[in-house]
């Protein structure tokens, strides 16, 4: 494991609620890739926050735990350059989302148009648990307590960070005297512990799900996910909703989820120019186009396929070791300033893995 203290730093987590899917790829996976020579980069499985709405399913939870990061290595995410941790063993991060949950207020949580649309999409009703109200707040401690400068994520997180910003903010004017008016990219160097990240999106910040309307995602079943067998993607592509009534109908071109899938994934822009111009004239049925998004994305997953096949469970459980052991020693350090500027440095402490 590299370190590279002098690099700026990124932090970014996935919740093991199954495998990834493409909205990941396009989100937040592609700027990993694209930012992992260049950055000191953490990524974690996020397994005690998959815990809101599966608390009775301990062993998917496990399962996932190892298959995302399968993910992320057939993906091409390099330990040797990013460093895969285990949010579970971050002791600091359960503590920092304790101080952190006092600086928020809890209207201004349930203000979130994230947990308010989850609470939504995801039918939880009134039966959410209490945790899945920390989990926000645990997600600015999973965030801050790597004092990172970037956070590649997809559209729905940006409430996240941006309350991740307003208690960074908070933090550092109350315990380290950093004044209000400071710009958010000197609260550092005005003493702040904690800098002000910022959220980084992808090249499509929002994949559209099968559904054609909701986001892609785990837990709504409109996904594709990395894993899935070539059959089972055609068989997918082939429910792609677009709001055509039937083929009789005129082609619906906007908020198209397949004409979506074909400029996220088709290597080539001037066939998906052609293919969208033969659609609109109704040369083309849905039928074909489906075809067509569904052989393009297949090319894309071949090689991430290939990679996957050769990595093991033991390889999995060395590599979050390894990272583990190397985030506790920054989440640690950030803790201890954190205590030291909230009068709360009574004992120093290492945190040892076995
Ligand atoms: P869940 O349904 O369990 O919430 P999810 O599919 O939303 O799962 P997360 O683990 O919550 O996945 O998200 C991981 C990262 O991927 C986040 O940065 C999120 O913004 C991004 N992401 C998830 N879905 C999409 C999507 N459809 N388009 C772009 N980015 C996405
Ligand atoms: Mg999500």
């Amino acid at each position: 494991m590299t370190t590279s203290p002098e690099k700026p730093r990124v932090l970014t987590g996935d919740t093991p609620t199954g495998s990834l899917h493409l909205g990941h790829y396009v989100g937040s996976i592609e700027n990993r890739l694209a930012m992992q020579d260049e950055y000191d980069c953490y990524v974690f499985v996020a397994n005690v926050h998959a815990l809101t709405t599966r608390a009775d399913d301990v062993a998917s939870v496990r399962a996932d735990t190892i298959s995302i990061v399968k993910d992320w290595l057939s993906c091409g995410i390099d330990p040797n350059k990013t460093t895969l941790f285990l949010q579970s063993e971050i002791p600091a991060v359960a503590e920092l989302t304790w101080y952190f949950a006092m600086l928020l207020g809890y209207g201004r949580l349930m203000k979130n148009p994230t947990v308010k649309d989850e609470i939504r999409v995801k039918n939880l009703g009134e039966n959410y648990s209490f945790g899945f109200l920390m989990y926000p707040v645990g997600q600015i401690a999973d965030i801050l307590a790597f004092r990172p400068q970037f956070v590649p994520v997809g559209e729905d997180q940006i409430p996240h960070i941006e309350m991740t910003r307003e208690v960074a903010r908070r933090f550092d004017q109350l315990y380290c005297g950093v004044d209000p008016h400071t710009d958010d990219a000197e609260y550092a160097s005005a003493g702040g512990v904690f800098p002000i990240p910022a959220a980084k999106t992808g090249r499509v910040s929002r994949l559209t799900g099968l559904d054609g309307v909701n986001k892609m995602s785990k837990s709504l079943g409109n996904a594709i996910f990395l894993t899935d067998e070539p059959r089972q993607v055609q068989k997918k592509c082939n429910k792609i909703f677009t709001g055509r009534g039937s083929m009789d109908d005129p082609p619906i071109l906007e908020n198209n989820t397949i004409l979506e899938y074909l400029k996220a994934f088709h290597t080539d822009p001037a066939r998906v120019e052609e293919l969208t111009a033969d659609y609109a004239a109704s040369k083309l049925g849905d039928g074909h186009l489906k075809k067509e998004a569904a052989t393009a994305i297949n090319a894309f997953l071949d090689p991430i396929r290939a990679r996957r096949a050769r990595i093991t469970d033991d390889d999995v459980i060395d590599i979050l070791k390894a990272g583990t052991a190397k985030a506790n020693t920054t989440a640690e350090q950030t803790l201890w300033q954190a205590k030291q500027a909230a009068k709360f440095d009574f004992f120093e402490r290492d945190i040892t893995l076995r």
